[in-house]
């Protein structure tokens, strides 16, 4: 069985440092906040040349708080792209402005600036580039837009941790960037985590008195806060794995080339790597006719894959009052059809790799045959 993610493999490596780390914690006594969680900030931040970095429970949390420590609220328009996990445009909601979707740029199927360029109104303060898959989005021309039109630009970068963008770390480039510490993600906890990192005081300090309650001393309730708080286990497990990113991030593109050069020639399409954009491959994501067909014959060879993400966030149920149908998105419609993920993560081997890319050539090649 070829599983899709493993997490169990990273663990029985790293168990005697995790285990360590969290028995720190335990006979601290200071399990929410306070040492752990602020020596993390200080790396991550560092790691990804900002000066501040705000520890939370979740990248939806980092997205939501982000957000509001811009000011966004009911009346105004935040823009980003239907071709994302739903909690880009989940918190764009909860702090009640209005989620403005727009397609995506085919070949990197990420954010297409000239989209966003079409779609600003007079009531458009933020726009949201998501980073997918761990490829940035083109942020040269959304940044020149964003300082054109007064926008406040946060990047999701919750699928990019260390993807750089012409030198320059994801999450560094906008006001704000947003990560999620999530168990898969290419650092990741054992449990929920998020942070937000910024080179901003003003917004740092904001951020920072949200997740804890709108205080900065205690029951001084300043502002309308919310319990984001990360706890200290989380920020000990990802001290350790922290150290180990820039590794695993070389391996990832290790396994991507591998996959890339047995892939050429067969009938599904690599996802392209644009130059400059340092994909992280988070995840390694084909374009193929007949997905569904795919997908099936890899699960029959006990080679698991996910889709990432079968229906764009305007045609989710939960979304069917932003009132855009079928059709409002050509190309973000289109590769929902098509995407398939394989598995990727670091500990992947190139033995495994050959079995997946052997499976995929067999399926179309049988398929000739019938
Ligand atoms: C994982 C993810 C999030 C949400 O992060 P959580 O920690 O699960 O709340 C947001 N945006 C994108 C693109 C993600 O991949």
């Amino acid at each position: 069985m070829i599983s899709f993610l493993d997490l169990k493999t990273q663990y029985a490596i790293l168990q005697p440092e995790l285990a360590a780390a969290v028995q720190r914690v335990l006979s601290s006594g200071q399990y929410v906040l306070g040492f752990e969680v602020a020596t993390f900030e200080a790396e991550f931040a560092a790691y990804c040349q900002c000066s501040h970095g705000i520890a939370l429970n979740s990248g939806t949390s980092a997205l939501h708080l982000a957000l509001l420590a811009a000011g966004i609220g009911p009346g105004d328009e935040v823009i980003t792209t239907s071709h994302t996990f739903v909690a880009t445009v989940a918190a764009i909601v909860y702090t009640g402005a209005t989620p403005v979707l727009v397609d995506i740029e085919p070949h990197s199927m990420t954010i297409d600036p000239q989209a966003i360029a079409r779609a600003v109104t007079p009531r458009t303060r933020a726009v949201i580039p998501v980073h997918l898959y761990g490829q940035c989005a083109d942020m040269d021309p959304i940044l020149a837009l964003a300082e054109k039109h007064g926008l406040v630009v946060i990047e999701d970068a919750c699928q990019a941790h260390g993807a750089e963008y012409k030198g320059r770390k994801a999450g560094s480039m906008g006001h704000m960037g947003c990560f999620s510490f999530y168990p898969g993600k290419n650092l990741g906890a054992c449990g929920e985590a998020g942070m937000v990192l910024t080179s901003n005081p003003e917004y740092a300090r904001t951020v920072g008195m949200l997740r804890d309650w709108g205080a900065e001393r205690k029951y001084h309730h300043e502002l309308k806060g919310f319990n984001y708080r990360m706890d200290a286990i989380q920020a000990a497990v990802l001290r350790v794995k922290l150290k180990y990113l820039v590794q695993w991030t070389r391996q990832r593109r290790t396994n991507a080339s591998i996959y890339d050069r047995l892939l050429a020639g067969t009938k599904v399409q690599p996802p392209e790597a644009i130059s400059g954009r340092g994909h992280v491959y988070h995840l390694y994501v084909i374009r193929c006719a007949d997905r569904g067909g795919l997908q099936a014959f890899l699960n029959n060879k006990e080679i698991q894959t996910g889709i990432h993400y079968p229906t764009p966030v305007h045609l989710l149920q939960a979304y069917a009052d932003l009132g855009h149908g079928p059709g409002s998105y050509p190309h973000a419609e289109a590769v929902a059809n098509e995407i398939l993920s394989l598995p990727m993560y670091p500990e992947l081997t190139e033995e495994m790799i050959v079995r997946v890319c052997a499976t995929v050539a067999d399926y179309y090649g049988g398929q000739d045959h019938a």
